[in-house]
C-alpha cells in the first residue's frame, strides 16, 4: 500500500524536535501571537526573501485579507484561473467581487498569460490578477507582472503550494510569492510546509500594505481596542508557528528531493516505455518548479485510478470540477466547454504519491502498477 501522502517517515525524524517546542509554548502558554508566532514570521520573511510576513490561520484567509487589503469591493473584477482550489476564487466573491476565469496553459496547468491580455481588453472594471502556482510549479510572473503594469491593476498570487519555489522574474530569480503585491501561503498539513493543523502566511514588500494587513487580521485594529477597519479574527497558533519553524528548516532540502523523486519518475516511465500514453511533468533545474504535486496526464483517468488503487496505490486528482462549472458559481454564467483546456485537464490530470521520504522502491511499484495496468489493457475501462 503506497499513499498518495505519507507523512509518518516526517515526523519520525522530527518529533524529538517539534515536541520539545510545543512544550516550551506550554511552558510559556503564549498560546496566541506573541515571540513563537513574530519568530516564525521573521524566518519566513528571511527565507522568501520579502520584507514583510503576516501570519494568518490559514490560507484561505490569507487570500480574503490580501484582497480585502487591495481594496477589493462589490463588482470589482479579479482575473484569475479557473483550475485551482475553491479558496482562490471564494475569496473573491466573499467580497463582492466578481471572478474572471480564464484558460489555463496546458502544459504548465497554469493561468495562460495570453487569455489574461484578453480578458483585460475585454472588460472594464477590472482591479487585479489572481495567479495560482499549481502544484509547486510558478505561473509565469514575468508576463502577469508586465500586463499589470501595462492595465494598472494589482497582483495577488496564491503560492499555497509553491513554498519555496522561483518565480523567473527581471533577469533574476525569486521566491514565488514574492513578485506582485502580496503573495499568500498555506500550511494546510498536506502542503510542502505543512503544520499539525491550519495555518497561512501572507508576504509583501511594500510597508503601506504591510500595516493594513496586520490590522485586517486583528479585527482592524491598529492599536487595543481602537478599531479602523471591518477586519475579520484570523491568528496563527504558536503552536502552529513552533512545528513550521521547525520544518522550515527543512522546506529548501525537501523541495530539492521532491525534484528529484518527480525526474526519477520520468525516468522510470520513460524507461517502462510508457510515456506514450501518461504525460509526464517537465521538472527543470531551476526551482521553478518544485512539484508541490507529481501531476500526470492520462486519458481514462478515471478507469486507471481505480486499478491502481485496487493495487494499493493511492492517487488524488486536484481538481475533478473547474471553478467555473461549481454549483455554487452558476450565476457567473459559464457554459460546459467556455475554458477548453481547463475542463480538458480536470479530466486527465492524476497526482501520484510524492512526498520527500519516498524510496526508490515505492517508486518502482508506482510505475510498475501503471505497466500491469497498460499490459492488461486498460481494460478497466469497461469494467463495472
Ligand atoms: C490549500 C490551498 C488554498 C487554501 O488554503 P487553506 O490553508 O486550506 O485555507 C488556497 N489555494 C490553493 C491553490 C490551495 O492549494
Amino acid at each position: 500500500m503506497i499513499k498518495q501522502l505519507d507523512l509518518s517517515e516526517q515526523y519520525k525524524k522530527l518529533n524529538v524536535e517539534i515536541l520539545d517546542r510545543v512544550k516550551q509554548v506550554f511552558e510559556t502558554q503564549q498560546f496566541v501571537m506573541g515571540n513563537f508566532v513574530g519568530e516564525f514570521e521573521k524566518a519566513c520573511a528571511d527565507y522568501l526573501d520579502a520584507k514583510h510576513a503576516i501570519s494568518v490561520a490559514s490560507g484561505s484567509d490569507a487570500l480574503l485579507i490580501a484582497l480585502l487589503s487591495i481594496g477589493i469591493q462589490k463588482g470589482d473584477k479579479v482575473i484569475t484561473t479557473p483550475f485551482t482550489f475553491f479558496a482562490t476564487a471564494s475569496a473573491i466573491t466573499r467580497l463582492g467581487g466578481i471572478p474572471l476565469f480564464v484558460d489555463i496553459e496546458p502544459e504548465t496547468f497554469n493561468i495562460s498569460v495570453p487569455a489574461i491580455e484578453q480578458a483585460l481588453k475585454k472588460n472594464r472594471g477590472v482591479k487585479a490578477i489572481l495567479p495560482v502556482h499549481l502544484y509547486g510549479r510558478s505561473a509565469d510572473m514575468e508576463g502577469i507582472m508586465k500586463l499589470a503594469k501595462k492595465f494598472r491593476v494589482r497582483v495577488v498570487e496564491d503560492a499555497a503550494q509553491a513554498f519555496g519555489a522561483r518565480s523567473r522574474y527581471n533577469n533574476e530569480y525569486r521566491k514565488a510569492g514574492t513578485i506582485g503585491d502580496i503573495g499568500c501561503f498555506s500550511f494546510y498539513p498536506t502542503k510542502n510546509l505543512g503544520g499539525a493543523g491550519d495555518g497561512g502566511m501572507m508576504v509583501t514588500n511594500n510597508d503601506k500594505l504591510a500595516a493594513l494587513l496586520k490590522m485586517l487580521r486583528a479585527h482592524g485594529s491598529p492599536e487595543r481596542y481602537v478599531h479602523k477597519y471591518h477586519g475579520i479574527n484570523s491568528r496563527l497558533d504558536a503552536l502552529q508557528a513552533v512545528v513550521l519553524s521547525v520544518k522550515l528548516n527543512h522546506i529548501e532540502q525537501w523541495n530539492h528531493t521532491r525534484m528529484e523523486l518527480a525526474r526519477r519518475y520520468n525516468d522510470l516511465f520513460s524507461g517502462a516505455g510508457l510515456t506514450g500514453s501518461i504525460t509526464c511533468p517537465d521538472v527543470p533545474d531551476d526551482l521553478t518548479h518544485i512539484v508541490h504535486q507529481y501531476t500526470v496526464r492520462i486519458k481514462n483517468r478515471d478507469g486507471i485510478r481505480q486499478a491502481l488503487k485496487e493495487d494499493g496505490i493511492g492517487t488524488e486528482v486536484y481538481y475533478p470540477i473547474p471553478l467555473h462549472l461549481q454549483p455554487v458559481f452558476k450565476y457567473l454564467g459559464y457554459k460546459k466547454g467556455s475554458l477548453k483546456q481547463t475542463e480538458l485537464a480536470a479530466k486527465e490530470v492524476l497526482s501520484l504519491p510524492l512526498y520527500p521520504e519516498m524510496t526508490v522502491e515505492q517508486q518502482v511499484q508506482v510505475v510498475d502498477s501503471f505497466k500491469k495496468i497498460q499490459e492488461s489493457g486498460f481494460k478497466t475501462k469497461n469494467s463495472k
